[in-house]
């Protein structure tokens, strides 16, 4: 065991292992206001690596539609059930335990065991779904909550009286991966020139206790195969300057993928870093688990804080005003406008950006431009009126 610093949860904590940050980090930043649910990326990810016998349930790429969604069924319910109270002080740090503090567990005197199959994983929170809990990734979709209203406010409401968002979902990549930290035989591994979290399957010895420990149901056993498997970061891909497939395909443009830092090595002037440290409007799903996870979510302006504030943290509030603020135009805020305008422009990787009067301009590792976009888009309104075919218009724009 060993005490690392976690900087989303602004304190340090205990992990399996020693602190060891890779030389970059496999990072991503997905804005959920955009999110449409077309699944065009889960199925981008599946004809790609997931089409082989034993995996016909399995989707490394998943969208749910919170609150109701979860694939695995009641994936966060069941493991923010485990944790138990969770809260955060008022400087931002957070309270309770992570995942790999709730059990208390002696891990000095576990460390000395012998048997791989209770070692490391036995002192994290976890729980091994069900096969059935993977075979229904759909179920709860488009499931509204909120309060009830009549059926003819819906036009006059101010706001949103019902909601719901679908929240698109893929490995981590997590700094303090729990299930690099829960396999007995250290069959997964973090890359040290990426960050991209691993599982060698042909040291797989399918005890299962990865499954057991991601707390984001992110790695699933293949019983066909007999060895667990995980979303690979698409690093053939991310070794060429290229984006993921399931970023490269995103027909909803809500992805964004690049390096991200520890706050103090923050690079503003690249896409992730930016809208997580400096206009801190991307933050990480559940940083309360401990894991350190490398996927940043924009959170949906119309969903009420304190569901997300759970979800995501204390940033919640701040970082829907800064989204809405973006969105209407606020001078202040145009280089966030300028890279939200950039994300799923091109299937290369951002390192840096700038935003000028006219154009969001991104450019690879060499610096030659890979994605211009205008800042402004030509509009165009038509007549309310249809007088050709007498009606009105719906949509004028
Ligand atoms: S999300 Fe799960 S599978 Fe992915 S690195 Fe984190 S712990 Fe491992
Ligand atoms: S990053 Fe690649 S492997 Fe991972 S979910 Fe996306 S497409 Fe699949
Ligand atoms: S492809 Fe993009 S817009 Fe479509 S479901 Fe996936 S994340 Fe959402």
């Amino acid at each position: 065991m060993a005490e690392v610093y976690n900087w989303q949860i602004g304190r340090e904590m205990e992990y399996p292992y020693p602190e060891a940050r890779p030389e970059k980090q496999w990072g991503a930043v997905f804005d959920l206001n955009k999110c449409i649910a077309c699944q065009t990326c889960s199925l981008s990810c599946k004809t790609t690596w997931t089409n082989n016998e034993g995996q016909e349930h399995m989707f490394w790429n998943n969208v749910e539609t919170k609150p109701y969604g979860s694939y695995p069924l009641q994936w966060d319910v069941d493991i923010l059930d485990r944790l138990g109270v969770h809260e955060w002080g008022s400087d931002g740090v957070y309270d309770g335990d992570t995942i790999f503090e709730v059990r208390d567990f002696d891990w000095e005197s576990m460390a000395a065991d012998d048997d791989p199959e209770t070692m490391h994983s036995e002192g994290i929170e976890g729980f091994r779904p069900d096969d059935e809990d993977w075979a229904q990734p759909n179920l709860g979709e488009d499931e509204p909550t909120g309060q009830e209203f009549e059926s003819d406010t819906h036009i006059e409401e101010d706001h949103h009286p019902t909601w719901f968002f679908y929240l698109p979902r893929v490995c981590n990549h997590c700094t303090f991966a729990a299930c690099a930290g829960g396999c007995p035989v250290q069959a997964i591994y973090k890359r040290q020139e990426d960050g991209i979290v691993l599982l060698d399957e042909d040291s797989c010895q399918a005890f299962q206790e990865c499954v057991r420990a991601c707390p984001y149901g992110k790695s699933i056993y293949n019983s066909v195969a007999a060895n667990s498997q995980k979303c690979v970061g698409c690093y053939p891909k991310v070794e060429q300057g290229k984006v993921p497939q399931c970023f490269e395909n995103c027909l909803g443009k809500i992805r964004m993928h690049g390096w991200v830092n520890q706050p103090e090595n923050a690079n503003t002037s690249a896409p992730v870093d930016y809208m997580v440290h400096e206009a801190e409007v991307a933050l990480p799903l559940y940083p309360q688990l401990g894991l350190e996870p490398n996927v940043y979510y924009i959170p949906p302006i119309n969903v009420p804080t304190d569901y997300l504030e759970q979800m995501f943290g204390p940033g919640v509030e701040q970082a829907q005003e800064t989204y809405r603020k973006a969105r209407r135009g606020d001078e202040e805020y145009r280089k966030l406008r300028g890279v939200l305008h950039l994300m799923g422009s091109t299937e290369w990787r951002i390192e840096e950006f700038e935003v000028t009067d006219e154009e969001a301009i991104g450019y690879d590792q060499d610096g030659h431009t890979v994605a211009r976009v205008p800042m402004e888009e030509p509009r165009y309104e038509r007549d309310r009126f249809d007088g050709q075919h007498d009606a009105y218009r719906l949509d004028i724009a």
